[in-house]
């Protein structure tokens, strides 16, 4: 959990990648919606343009649909959800949680980087162009696919977006705090160190671009 540009689709996919975990990110399942024009894009498109966060009925459809799958023996990490307290109890009595990463970021810094960000049209790519710009510019190194703002990355929709998450999604942690399942993580760090950061809280193993970079470390000491 955590407000918008914390990082936390950024994180939840080097965890998924690097642990056998399904990612499961119930915006991008509502982008990739609106994107096909499907029924259930048609809903939810002109509500997520503004900001405002679509009906518990549909977003609760979207991850039970999702985890029917069961495509997850090693289990799933999900982002962006819950998002209100409804959601959470849904959560709550329908799965097993091992845990809550909260990625605490001042509002301060949350405007600058999502007006940063910039997404591939083609494969939903994600990027940002603090710190992580694509090779050539406005184009997705994956697949070539265009780069282009997401529809409510625009300041108008992102006040929305914070009103919502400070009313309703905030709150949410507090259910999880009491059950003692929330880690809270410095979200200002540069990615790696909140990746870092995120394993040591929860016990897993290092992030393997770390270990990579402490063996170079190593030999660079043993030849110098
Ligand atoms: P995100 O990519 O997580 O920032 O989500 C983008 C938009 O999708 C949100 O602003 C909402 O309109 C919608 N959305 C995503 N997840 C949920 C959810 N759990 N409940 C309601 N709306 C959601």
């Amino acid at each position: 959990m955590g407000v918008q540009g914390s990082g936390k689709g950024t994180q939840s996919q080097l965890l998924a990648a690097e642990l056998d975990l399904v990612h499961i990110a119930v915006g991008d399942i509502f982008r990739w919606n609106v994107q096909n024009h499907t029924k259930l894009g048609a809903q939810v498109r002109r509500i997520m343009a503004v900001g405002e966060l679509v009906s518990d009925d549909l977003a609760e459809g979207v991850v039970k649909d999702r985890l029917a799958g069961h495509d997850w023996n090693y289990g799933f990490i999900i982002d962006g959800f819950p998002r209100n307290k409804r959601q959470a109890e849904f959560f709550l009595e329908s799965y097993d949680i091992d845990g809550v990463i909260y990625l605490d970021l001042p509002d301060s810094e949350v405007r600058r980087r999502v007006l940063a960000r910039r997404l591939c049209e083609g494969c939903g790519m994600d990027y940002n162009l603090i710190d992580s710009s694509p090779k050539v510019e406005g184009q997705c190194d994956a697949c070539g696919g265009k780069l282009v703002l997401r529809e409510d990355d625009t300041e108008e929709a992102l006040a929305v977006r914070l009103r919502e998450y400070h009313a309703k999604t905030n709150p949410v942690l507090d259910i999880f705090r009491r059950k003692e399942y929330v880690v809270t993580i410095d979200a200002r760090q540069d990615k790696v160190a909140v990746q870092q950061a995120i394993r040591a809280a929860l016990t897993l193993p290092l992030h393997r671009g770390q270990q990579r970079h402490d063996a170079d470390a190593d030999a660079d000491r043993r030849s110098a």
